[in-house]
C-alpha cells in the first residue's frame, strides 16, 4: 500500500489535473452548476473498511470535487474579500506540499525557519514598521487579531504586576477595550477568546464610510486596548490613523489594527496615503491570502513588542530544543503548523516592491471601473467612496437588491455576496484577484444589468 509514495504517475496525475483546472479557471462560470452539486452525493459513503487505491481517490476528487470548487483564483469572483493566487506562490505551495514541513522549531525545518525570518524582515521593511517588529505566521486574520489581543493582554497585565499565564483572568485588573462600531466580527470573536468580554467594549461611533470618529474616542489610558481598522470589510474605508495619533493622547494604551486586506496599502507607492500614521500602533493583523494573493491559508500578526507576543504563546517541554535561529512556534498559538512562509516568500520574491504596487493599484483601478460603470446603469447606486478595492451597491429597494443578488449568483458570470450597510441590504463587490481584467469587469456589469432587467421583466440588452 505505502509503496504508492514512490509512484510518480500519481503525482504527475495531480499536476495534470491541477493544470486542467487552471486552464479553465479564467473563463469558466464562477459557481458550480446544479448538475455538479448533485455529484457531491458521491462522497456520502461510510468509512471504508480496507485501504483503497490512490489513483481512484484522486480521480474521484477530480471528477466530482473539482466541478464543485469556487474559482476565486480567476478574475470574476468578487465574493467576501477573497484573494486569487500569484502563480509563483501557488507553485511554491505545490512544491512545499511534497515537503510537508512542520514549522514549529528550527530543528524541525531549517528552510521554514529561514524563510519565516526573511519574510518577517521583508514585511517590516515593506510596511515601514519599527525595526523591532516581529511576525507570527498564522492561518488568517481571525487568528492574527487573536494574537495581537493576546499580546496586548499580556503586556497590560504585566505592567500591573499580574502574570496572565500564571494567574489567569479571574481577579485580574480590568482591561478596557475601545473600538469602532464597524469592527469586524473576528475582532469580537478575538475579544471573547482572550476573555475580555464583548459586554465590556466601549463602542465608538463611525462616520458615513465606517471610519471611527476620532473625536468620539473616550480618554485612553495604559490599561486600554484601542482597536482600529485598515479596510472596512464593506466600504474598504481606513480609519484616519494620522489624525488619531496626532490629536488623541494614547496615554500608553495598546493600539491594535485589523488590516486584513487593507494593510497592504502600506506596502504600495500609490495607495500608502490610506495607512499614513499606522506604524504608531503596537500590533497589526493582515492576511496574505487576500490582497497579496498568496494561496489559502495565510495570515500574519505583526507586533512591536516581541516579548509580549512570545510570552503570550510561550510553552515548554522536556523535548523542545530551541534553535540558534527562529523557532516559529513561539510567535503563534500553535505548536505544529504547516510552513506558510514558503509560498508567502515566493510571492513576495516574485512581485518585488513594484509588483506589489502594480498588483494592488490595478485591483483599485478595477474596483473604480466597476463603480463607474455600474453607477451609469439605471437601477443601481454606489454607496461608498471607492478608496481601495471594495464597492457597495444597492437597488431601489431591499427586496429588489436581494432578488438581483440572487439572480446574479444564478447567472454565474461573476460571483458577488450580500451585506448590510447603514440598515440597507447591499451587494458587495470585492476586487481582490490579480487576474481581474477590464473585460472581466465589463462582463460582470452586463450580468448585473441582465439580472436586474430579468427581474423587472425588461428585455435584456447586452452590448
Ligand atoms: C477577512 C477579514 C478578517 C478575517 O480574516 P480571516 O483571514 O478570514 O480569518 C478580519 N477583518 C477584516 C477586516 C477582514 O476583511
Amino acid at each position: 500500500m505505502f509503496s504508492e509514495i514512490a509512484d510518480r504517475s500519481l503525482f504527475e496525475k495531480v499536476t495534470s489535473y491541477g493544470n486542467d483546472f487552471i486552464e479553465k479557471v479564467f473563463e469558466r462560470h464562477v459557481a458550480p452548476l446544479d448538475k455538479a452539486l448533485e455529484m457531491l452525493s458521491a462522497f456520502d459513503e461510510d468509512l471504508p473498511e480496507k485501504p483503497g487505491n490512490s489513483h481512484e481517490i484522486i480521480d474521484l476528487l477530480q471528477t466530482k470535487g473539482a466541478p464543485n470548487t469556487m474559482p476565486h483564483i480567476g478574475g470574476r469572483y468578487f465574493g467576501f474579500v477573497t484573494g486569487g493566487v500569484v502563480p509563483a506562490g501557488l507553485a511554491a505551495k505545490g512544491l512545499a506540499s511534497f515537503w510537508d514541513q512542520n514549522s514549529a522549531l528550527q530543528i524541525m525545518s531549517p528552510i521554514s525557519s529561514k524563510l519565516e525570518s526573511v519574510v518577517q524582515r521583508w514585511l517590516v521593511d515593506l510596511f515601514g514598521l519599527p525595526d523591532k517588529t516581529v511576525a507570527g505566521f498564522v492561518s488568517g486574520t481571525s487568528m492574527a487579531n487573536f494574537c495581537g489581543l493576546a499580546a496586548a493582554r499580556y503586556r497590560i497585565l504585566k505592567r500591573n504586576h499580574w502574570d496572565i499565564n500564571e494567574k489567569g483572568l479571574f481577579g485580574a485588573p480590568k482591561i478596557r477595550v475601545v473600538t469602532g462600531k464597524h469592527a469586524h466580527s473576528t475582532i469580537l470573536k478575538a475579544i471573547s477568546l482572550v476573555g475580555l468580554g464583548k459586554e465590556n467594549i466601549e463602542w465608538v461611533d463611525v462616520d458615513q464610510q465606517g471610519r471611527i470618529c476620532v473625536d468620539k474616542i473616550p480618554e485612553l489610558d495604559e490599561n486600554t486596548i484601542l482597536i482600529l481598522q485598515a479596510g472596512n470589510v464593506n466600504s474598504g474605508a481606513f480609519d484616519d490613523f494620522e489624525t488619531l495619533f496626532k490629536e488623541i493622547p494614547t496615554n500608553g494604551a495598546w493600539v491594535h489594527i485589523d488590516g486584513a486586506f487593507g494593510l497592504w496599502a502600506a506596502g504600495t507607492e500609490r495607495l500608502q496615503h490610506l495607512t499614513k500614521g499606522f506604524e504608531q500602533a503596537n500590533s497589526w493583523a493582515v492576511d496574505a491570502h487576500k490582497t497579496l494573493n498568496v494561496p489559502y491559508d495565510s495570515g500574519i500578526v505583526l507586533c512591536n513588542d516581541s516579548e509580549a507576543l512570545t510570552s503570550a504563546f510561550h510553552m515548554n517541554a522536556g523535548y523542545i530544543v530551541t534553535g540558534q535561529e527562529r523557532d516559529g512556534m513561539f510567535f503563534t498559538p500553535e505548536m505544529s503548523r504547516r510552513s506558510r512562509a514558503i509560498e508567502l516568500w515566493a510571492t513576495l520574491k516574485y512581485l518585488g516592491r513594484t509588483g506589489i504596487d502594480d498588483m494592488i493599484f490595478e485591483m483599485h483601478q478595477r474596483a473604480k471601473q466597476f463603480a463607474q460603470l455600474i453607477s451609469k446603469v439605471d437601477g443601481f447606486q454606489v454607496l461608498n467612496d471607492v478608496v481601495f478595492n471594495q464597492v457597495i451597491v444597492q437597488c431601489e429597494s431591499d427586496e429588489l437588491t436581494d432578488k438581483t443578488l440572487k439572480k446574479i449568483q444564478e447567472l454565474r458570470d461573476c460571483w458577488v455576496g450580500g451585506s448590510t450597510w447603514n440598515g440597507r441590504k447591499v451587494i458587495r463587490i470585492s476586487v481582490c484577484s490579480w487576474a481581474t481584467t477590464e473585460k472581466d469587469i465589463v462582463r460582470s456589469i452586463n450580468s448585473f444589468k441582465q439580472a436586474l432587467d430579468s427581474i423587472q421583466d425588461k428585455k435584456t440588452k447586452i452590448n
